[in-house]
């Protein structure tokens, strides 16, 4: 019997779960399953993504709602499109037959498909709180009879400035709905909030895990962030940014171990693909040729890579995401051995962070994303190389022929030494040393977390306020460096002024502090879509 069956769910969730592939719950789902299958009190989970939050509130919602009402029955509320259309997946994957209708509604799509949605039967709208209020405002969704109401990532919800847009859809709801907050933080806005809203609730957190894993703690793991057809770009950047690759690529399959291996190939470089079609022969010289490294580069599936066995590995690279956390700590366990360095590196798309974010929390593992290296370092690592390469193989008995050479070429060229010079190089390394050989790698974001807050400031021109007068002003009274106050806009009777998202609570704090007004100096700008106006 595994941890779930032991938690009072019907068969056919953990036939869900089963299929999923969870063989146990989350230290946050054995928390918050049982409590809120039992009672009706109010839940704040500080959980981060990869902890597994969103099954340890769609568990039991799905197990609670009712297949016969005829009104929303749940409002999920997430800050970001993504994540509203991954929770609502994730909900959505675990209903197994019960007949329940999900919906995800966001902005930037069209609303009248969702405004046809929702004149069908609905039972849990997942939704961002900016599109929710539109539809509040339009009449097409009414949340005044939903028994639950989760806001996830309450945090960067906070961060986005919507939490005025959260109080304004928990104004339109009953009273003796269930509340259900996630937060990976706890900053004082959040615990305000809950305190106005929950009366009573319990809190559930996990213990914050020890990051010290023996299996893995000897490789240097970073990420990347990066979309699938930017992979194989960064892929040849980091092969060529150490001038001394030597690494094994994991793929999820055969086909993709081929694929990569040609395209490799097609670039110039010694790369070879180990799969279940190669065979023994083969497969024992391949293995030779990359111990050798004449192959430096061996793309394989997890399947072919068994029994691989080498303790100078310099990378592992996961091109395709580990299965599992078990799958992960074995793949990387193959770099960083004997004692020598290496590094693990993990390509995460952004639908995969999540899974991602769990595989990391699971492992217990310190990865930390990484900036991708651009074409300019790697064209100064490879002058690096080629500079060191010709120091070291300079050398005193030169054999005249030559110096006879030197000398014709100086004679006949006309051109000053370091000119030949250049030349020849330029001959020789020219192909290698373009910046432009490189292709653009689109950027994307590793979650919605924000990096900076928009804040709204009560003075404007009306009160003489400039642009820099505003800046100055805030550094004084708070001590944030004026240089990270940002796109200030003064208008007639307030001003915007984009900060650090570290700074803003600080901010709106010490203003709160010294101001003596009924209504405070500085606070966030209410949402994106205002901001613009
Ligand atoms: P979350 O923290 O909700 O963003 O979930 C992160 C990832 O963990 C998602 O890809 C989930 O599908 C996965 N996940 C959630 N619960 C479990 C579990 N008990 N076992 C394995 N994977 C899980």
């Amino acid at each position: 019997m595994t941890k779930f069956q032991h938690m009072g769910l019907s068969d056919n969730i953990l036939n869900a779960i089963d299929r999923k592939g969870y063989k146990e719950p989350t230290p946050i789902q054995e928390k918050v399953i049982p409590f809120l299958l039992s009672g009706k009190n109010n839940v704040i989970g500080q959980a981060q993504t990869g902890t597994g939050k969103t099954a340890a509130f769609g568990i039991p919602l799905i197990e609670r709602l009712d297949e016969k009402a005829n009104d929303v029955q749940a409002l999920v509320l997430t800050p970001t499109r993504e994540l509203a259309l991954q929770v609502c997946n994730e909900i959505d994957s675990l209903k197994g037959n019960k007949r329940l209708n999900l919906l995800p509604v966001y902005g930037g799509v069209s609303i009248g498909n969702q405004i046809r949605a929702l004149k069908r039967r609905v039972d849990l709208v997942v939704g961002t709180p900016g599109r929710i209020i539109d539809h509040l405002n339009r009449g097409t969704l009414d949340i005044s009879k939903i028994k639950y109401l989760v806001i996830d990532e309450a945090d960067e919800m906070l961060d986005m400035g919507f939490i005025e847009d959260v109080e304004t859809i928990l104004s339109k709801t009953n009273k003796e709905k269930q509340i259900l907050m996630f937060s990976a933080t706890m900053p004082q806005r959040i615990v305000n909030l809950a305190r106005k809203y929950m009366g009573n609730f319990q809190t559930v957190t996990t213990v914050q895990e020890n990051k010290e894993d023996i299996t893995v703690k000897k490789a240097k793991q970073i990420y990347y962030m990066i979309s699938e057809s930017d992979k194989i770009e960064l892929l040849s950047r980091l092969i060529d940014i150490d001038t001394n690759f030597y690494g094994l690529v994991f793929t999820k399959t055969k086909v993709q171990s081929e694929e990569i291996a040609n395209e490799l190939i097609k670039k110039g470089y010694e790369a070879e693909a180990l799969n279940g079609d190669v065979s023994q022969n083969q497969r024992e010289r391949i293995m030779d040729r990359f111990k050798n490294k004449r192959i430096k580069i061996l793309i394989s599936t997890d399947v072919a890579a068994r029994g691989i066995d080498i303790d100078n590995l310099k990378y592992v690279i996961n091109y395709s995401l580990p299965q599992n956390p078990e799958n992960y700590i074995h793949r990387i366990g193959r770099t960083a051995r004997a004692g020598n360095e290496g590094t693990a590196i993990t390509f995460v798309t952004p639908s995969e962070y999540r899974k991602f974010m769990f595989i990391k929390h699971s492992s217990k593992a310190l990865i930390e994303e990484a900036k991708i290296p651009q074409p300019k370092d790697i064209v100064n690592a490879k002058v690096e190389k080629i500079k060191d390469e010709i120091k070291s193989n300079l050398s005193k008995d030169i054999d005249p022929i030559y110096e006879i050479l030197t000398e014709k070429i100086i004679e006949e060229t006309d051109q000053e030494p370091s000119q030949i010079i250049s030349s020849i190089l330029k001959y020789f390394y020219g192909g290698i040393l373009k910046e432009e050989n490189y292709n653009k790698i689109k950027e994307v974001k590793s979650s919605s977390k924000s990096k900076e807050q928009r804040l709204f400031v009560a003075l404007g021109s009306s009160s003489k306020m400039t642009p820099k007068k505003l800046a100055e002003f805030i550094e004084k009274e708070t001590g944030v460096n004026i240089k990270k106050l940002k796109d200030i806009q003064v208008m007639d009777k307030f001003s915007f002024v984009t900060v650090p998202s570290e700074k803003a609570e600080a901010i709106i704090e010490i203003f709160k502090q010294k101001s003596k007004r009924k209504r405070p100096l500085v606070v966030q700008a209410k949402s994106k879509r205002e901001v613009r106006k």
